[in-house]
């Protein structure tokens, strides 16, 4: 039996309608769930009118306004009459044209537009000679609503006036009304509430349909923010429950224990030949992770662990000892990167660092050496053949790839540890779906250069434990930042003359460009070269429906690598020096040859892509020009300039944009200049960013079902749920006795996993 058979109710019945018949369906509302789950979008006091000078054009907006005047009259050339009318917020204006076949048919609109009354206006911004204006804008006077008595008259007209994500034809008032009439039926049983009652008390929050009556019918704004709030916290207790139960679940299947050998108790161990040839003394912050890592490994309950690093810090040689204690202990790691050109850069990484511990099989290697193989999508069918058998057989104690690791045909002799690189660009599902390819619940370790701060990690990493890694190690010479102004001709001369410095001494250079072909209007051309979006402009607030971006297409188009390095070559600056070109629509061999011929000085130069954003390492690149710099978000922006002063020469980092000091694009640029703190930068971005974008940029996906949740403004609570939620876990894993927290939690998962297999 349907346990909510009043949440799933068609929609035509609750408001009787005909059946069949569902205008609010073209805003993805089916059922009565889904209406009162549709939240307003802002509250119009009814005393205030909408500023109409905010308004933009092609946007669609629900505008409060007064009428000015409103006249009839027929059309000039053709037949049929045009009802103009004007509205006012008190200083602006805004034209509203009415077409009709005669007057009459424009008499019913003239009656209802009285001067002097105030009215919702809802329609698409259009221009009509420069001026902006509505046309056949669909409108509510007030005092329209067909109210019982004057008393409801009153209480009506004091109230905050829900504005609804709107549509064409579906004006935000027809949705309240909607609400309205579904709202006045239901009654608490009707509405399963996923917070437990003891939770609530202890809260002090309202029940659901206490808050879902605050937020959509408020008396007055505080109801609203009381009725948020609950389902604020509803958001943070469900996604916590929810990432607790998985937490339960992952750990609760046992892992085959890795302890660390003891080279002199018999046998060898390549963890100790390692750290006796490093190059290096690791440092204290290393250490005292890689003990910690150690410790878990050799437990039988799965390793889960997030390991946040500043771009340098030394996070690969922290994830090799892990790997090799694996190893030592018998088992096969495998280390999961986001790109191709990471994945090869990373396999030679490890070789050059285990030299002959990774010559297993082969002359010249160390007696209990293993083997490092790359296994990704673009193998040639020989080497795949060859990867996949070193690692079925066990032959291969490290296993290093991209997506390709995750496909059905590869198999572990015995997966003991998985390492994801650069975190944020896997799902969850997809470190699913590797864990799964383990007899015993492999360890996992996911490693990430970008600063999270606390209640996003919370967010949506609450299912990992957390280690950072804050120090860098010494003998760095640091980066120097400077902002150039793309339309000076004597800076832009300037910054190629220190690139070709730079290169003199010895050092290299990336310049790095938003996009690929001069001609593609996009981003990067997609692949690995998709570019983070930063909205050019900030978000519209009168906007009702999501439509195309407010911002207006920049008046320069972006730089393209093939037209920069075409325009480099020409330079009189760098004259006689050799620019190689890399992006994300090139062979992967194309682009490891260019990646290793610019780390040997072949090609000094390297113009790009942001392929080189995450992890590729060359000690000698010194200087780092980005162009339309303003075009890449924060954490982006960090972890190019990363890619530089790795080595003891100082690093240069050039951010060219014509972006204005005080908008967000610049101060984007300032804070660059200003620090290179990453968690300084994470928080500046988050100041900075509108919250969708947070949890967009972090997570895959989930944001569906955060519809309220602000994990910046909402830490406390985020803390606060997520407290109660790992209580509830811990006394009823299996949450029998609070089903309606299970079927919240089924939901969500439900959504997840569609969303996942819509990407995949
Ligand atoms: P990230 O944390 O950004 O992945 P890497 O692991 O790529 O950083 O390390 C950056 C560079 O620092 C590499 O060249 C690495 O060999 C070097 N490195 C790592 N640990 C140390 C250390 N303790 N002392 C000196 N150099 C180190
Ligand atoms: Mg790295």
């Amino acid at each position: 039996m349907n346990p909510r058979p009043r949440l799933d109710e068609p929609l035509p019945r609750a408001l009787g309608q005909a059946r069949g018949k569902n205008p609010l369906a073209k805003l993805g509302l089916e059922t009565v769930g889904d209406l009162i789950g549709h939240y307003p979008r802002r509250y119009d006091d009814p005393g205030r009118l909408t500023d109409i000078s905010m308004l933009r054009a092609g946007e669609h907006v629900t505008v409060m306004a007064r009428v000015v005047q409103a006249t009839v009259r027929p059309m000039r050339n053709r037949r049929g009459a045009l009802l103009e009318a004007v509205i006012t917020d008190g200083r602006h204006h805004l034209s509203l044209t009415f077409f009709g076949k005669h007057r009459g048919s424009l008499y019913a609109h003239e009656q209802r537009l009285v001067p002097g009354r105030t009215g919702l206006f809802t329609g698409t911004v259009g221009l009509y000679r420069g001026e902006r204006q509505l046309t056949h804008p669909a409108f509510m006077m007030m005092g329209e609503d067909d109210l019982e008595s004057d008393e409801d008259m009153l209480a009506e007209a004091a109230r905050p006036i829900p504005i609804y994500p709107a549509a064409a034809n579906v004006p935000s008032w027809k949705i309240a009304k909607a609400v309205r009439t579904v709202l006045d039926t239901l009654t608490p049983p009707d509405i399963p509430d996923p917070v437990p009652m003891e939770v609530r008390a202890r809260a002090g929050l309202p029940e659901r349909l206490a808050a879902l009556r605050k937020v959509h019918r408020p008396d007055t704004l505080s109801d609203v923010r009381a009725g948020q709030h609950r389902l604020r916290f509803e958001e943070a207790f469900v996604l916590q429950a929810a990432l607790a139960k998985r937490r339960a679940l992952a750990t609760g299947r046992p892992a085959t224990p890795r302890p660390r050998v003891v080279p002199d108790t018999g046998g060898g161990s390549l963890l100790a030949d390692l750290d006796a040839r490093l190059p290096f003394d690791l440092t204290a912050g290393q250490r005292d992770v890689g003990d910690e890592i150690s410790a878990e490994l050799a437990t039988d309950r799965p390793m889960q662990r997030l390991l946040q690093g500043e771009v340098g810090s030394g996070k690969t040689v922290v994830a090799l000892r892990a790997m090799l204690q694996v190893v030592d202990a018998g088992g096969q790691a495998a280390l999961l990167a986001p790109t191709e050109v990471l994945a090869a850069q990373h396999v030679r990484t490890l070789r050059a660092l285990l030299g002959p511990l990774a010559e297993g099989g082969m002359l010249g290697g160390a007696e209990n050496a293993t083997r490092v193989v790359l296994l990704t999508g673009s193998l040639g069918a020989k080497a795949r053949k060859e990867a996949l058998l070193a690692a079925a057989s066990g032959e291969a104690g490290i296993v290093v790839g991209t997506h390709a690791l995750l496909s059905e045909h590869v198999q572990f002799a015995d997966l003991g540890l998985v390492v994801v690189d650069e975190q944020h660009r896997f799902g969850v599902e997809q470190r699913d779906r590797l864990r799964d390819k383990a007899n015993s619940a492999p360890h996992l370790l996911v490693m990430t250069a970008t600063p999270i701060p606390r209640t996003v990690a919370m967010t949506v990493f609450g299912d990992l434990a957390t280690s950072s890694l804050t120090e860098v190690p010494a003998g760095r010479a640091g980066v120097t930042t400077h902002v150039v102004p793309a339309g000076n001709g004597r800076w832009m001369d300037r910054t190629w003359a220190r690139v070709r410095e730079e290169v003199d001494r010895g050092g290299r250079a990336y310049v790095v460009c938003p996009r690929i072909h001069p001609d593609d209007d996009g981003g990067g051309g997609g692949g690995e070269d998709g570019m983070e979006t930063v909205p050019a402009a900030e978000p519209a607030t009168l906007g009702d429906d999501a439509g195309p971006g407010p911002g207006e297409p920049p008046a320069v188009p972006l730089r393209a690598v093939l037209e920069v390095v075409e325009e480099l070559r020409g330079r009189e600056q760098l004259a006689g020096v050799e620019i190689g070109v890399l992006h994300g629509q090139m062979a992967p061999a194309d682009k490891d040859e260019a990646m290793a011929r610019f780390a040997s000085g072949e090609t000094p130069v390297l113009v790009s892509t942001t392929v080189v954003e995450v992890g590729v390492d060359v000690p000698e690149a010194t200087v780092m020009v980005i162009l339309d710099a303003d075009r890449f978000g924060l954490s982006q922006l960090h972890q190019l300039r990363g890619r530089v002063g790795r080595g003891t020469a100082p690093g240069l980092c050039l951010l060219v944009s014509d972006a204005p000091p005080g908008g967000t694009a610049g101060m984007r640029l300032e804070a660059m200049v200003r620090t290179t703190d990453g968690f300084e930068l994470a928080n500046t971005d988050l100041e900075l960013r509108s919250e969708g974008d947070v949890l967009g940029a972090a997570q895959s996906g989930r944001s569906s079902s955060l519809r309220l949740l602000r994990v910046v403004k909402d830490a406390k609570l985020i803390e606060q749920a997520r407290a109660e939620a790992v209580g509830v876990v811990a006394a009823d894993p299996d949450l029998h006795y609070a089903p309606e927290l299970a079927a919240a939690i089924a939901e969500q998962l439900d959504a997840e996993q569609e969303e996942f297999l819509e990407r995949a």
